[in-house]
């Protein structure tokens, strides 16, 4: 019944495209039979989550949100959420997300967007934006339809939904959990990651999806620490930088507020506060927007109504005029407009001007980071520069969407870890989050400062 429930609840948000209530029950009834027959049970045992929709999963239908994907029943399993079942976690659906996770409200996803559980109070009845990409996601976890859900952040997309939604997500180091059958956007920035209520939770459920895949050309061959184990709020010793770069012109008053209550925050924890400067921030936007449209537009090449999903074959039609009717029906406008900016962006002629320009821009910002963490151990600043915004209110602008990740895509850039935490609400009564950035390889620095904050 409570299920049930939560199915109507979900289905008014639109964070499901598809509900697999029977898998999550298999798994809570392996709990049960491997309890009864003494076996130790896995750090997720039982538990009903969420998937986004751009894990491919075994004999359930995986769309990345986009009308050429659908129907596309995988015969095999992503590895995170292989590690997942693995750790005795159960599947509760698939989750919306923006069409090939590319957006930052949710609203490109072929499947209709995502309404946010929050609202601006005083009566306000516009319909927010859960954030994006991971919008059902961010969603799904924060109006407790389910306690946890897999994320994925090419450039932000679990941090922003969860700064959004008043929800905990965390981006590992680039190559932590692997990619093998992720959906790719821009392989050399994806990178899963769990989004829940607290730090406890993201740290168990990140333990549960990392691990070298030797499937996964870029996986980290390392152990998976045990985070949760680990977890210490107490800071003394630690030092936390404010990069002040990150103060910029257009960013909410609000947002600033927050961002000096969190710096209150982990004094209190113990932590010595300091000055850095990450002095290429400001063209980390910029060089996102080549170097990600550039991979998706080699990864989506792929998607050519032969191998997957949707096929379109006009009439008397040979093969350029099947690809070309297929594309154009299959992938939305923002996914059209990442692959145009991407060809061109790679074409023999703007080569230099600006995919060789931006590669050496995220040196630089990695470099800035590097130097930066000389000094500190992690990285305080703000998710985004703004609170959740009201469907509709920027889907017409995209530079203006773009910017919302502005903060976020340094780090990804970097390939570091880095955390979206809650740090309460506006003047209006929607949730803000602070980010903390941390040195590759260290989720336990960054957890251990979320949880200073939480
Ligand atoms: N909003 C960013 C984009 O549209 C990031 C998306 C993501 O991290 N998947 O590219």
């Amino acid at each position: 019944e409570g299920f049930n429930a939560n199915v109507a609840a979900a289905s008014a948000l639109n964070a499901f495209i598809v509900t697999t209530p029977e898998k999550a029950l298999e798994a809570a009834d392996k709990v049960d039979a491997d309890r009864a027959a003494g076996k130790t049970l896995g750090s997720m045992a039982g538990v009903p989550i969420g998937m986004k929709d751009l894990f491919a999963t075994d004999g359930v239908q995986t769309t990345a949100a986009s009308h050429i994907l659908e129907g596309f029943v995988p015969q095999y399993e992503s590895t995170v959420s292989s590690n997942l079942w693995a750790a005795g976690a159960g599947m509760l659906g698939k989750l919306n997300l923006d069409q090939f996770a590319m957006g930052s409200s949710n609203e490109t996803s072929y499947f209709g967007n995502v309404i946010s559980p929050w609202k601006r109070s005083g009566g306000s009845n516009a319909q927010m934006s859960p954030g994006g990409s991971s919008g059902g996601s961010s969603t799904a976890v924060s109006a407790r339809l389910a306690p946890a859900a897999t994320g994925t952040d090419t450039g932000g997309s679990i941090r922003q939904p969860a700064a959004f939604t008043g929800i905990t997500g965390i981006k590992p180091t680039y190559g932590r959990c692997s990619r093998w059958g992720v959906v790719a956007f821009a392989s050399s920035l994806d990178q899963a990651g769990p989004m829940a209520h607290d730090v406890r939770d993201c740290a168990i459920m990140l333990g549960a999806m990392a691990g070298f895949d030797p499937k996964d050309s870029t996986s980290l061959d390392l152990p998976v620490p045990d985070w949760e184990g680990e977890l210490n709020s107490d800071l003394k010793g630690k030092r936390v930088g404010i990069p002040r770069e990150y103060r910029m012109d257009g960013t909410d008053p609000e947002i600033l507020k927050s961002w000096d209550d969190g710096i209150a925050w982990l004094k209190d924890a113990g932590a010595e506060v300091v000055d850095v400067r990450l002095p290429n921030t400001k063209y980390a936007l910029p060089a996102y927007y080549i170097i990600a449209p550039a991979e998706a537009s080699s990864n989506l090449a792929r998607y050519d109504g032969v191998r997957y999903g949707l096929r379109d074959l006009p009439e008397g039609s040979g093969l350029q005029d099947m690809y070309a009717a297929t594309r154009a029906e299959g992938f939305g406008d923002e996914v059209k407009r990442r692959v145009l900016i991407g060809t061109y962006v790679l074409s023999a002629g703007y080569y230099d001007a600006y995919y060789t320009q931006a590669q050496k821009i995220r040196a630089l910002v990695a470099k800035d980071f590097e130097d930066a963490f000389q000094k500190c151990d992690v990285i305080l600043a703000p998710t985004t520069p703004t609170a959740s915004f009201g469907l509709g209110e920027k889907s017409d602008d995209p530079l203006a969407m773009y910017l919302n990740d502005v903060f976020a895509v340094p780090a990804s850039l970097a390939g570091l870890p880095a955390m979206s935490v809650p740090c309460g609400v506006n003047g209006e009564g929607l949730p803000l989050g602070l980010q903390i950035i941390g040195r590759a390889f260290d989720e336990q620095g960054v957890l251990n400062a979320g949880l200073a904050i939480e």
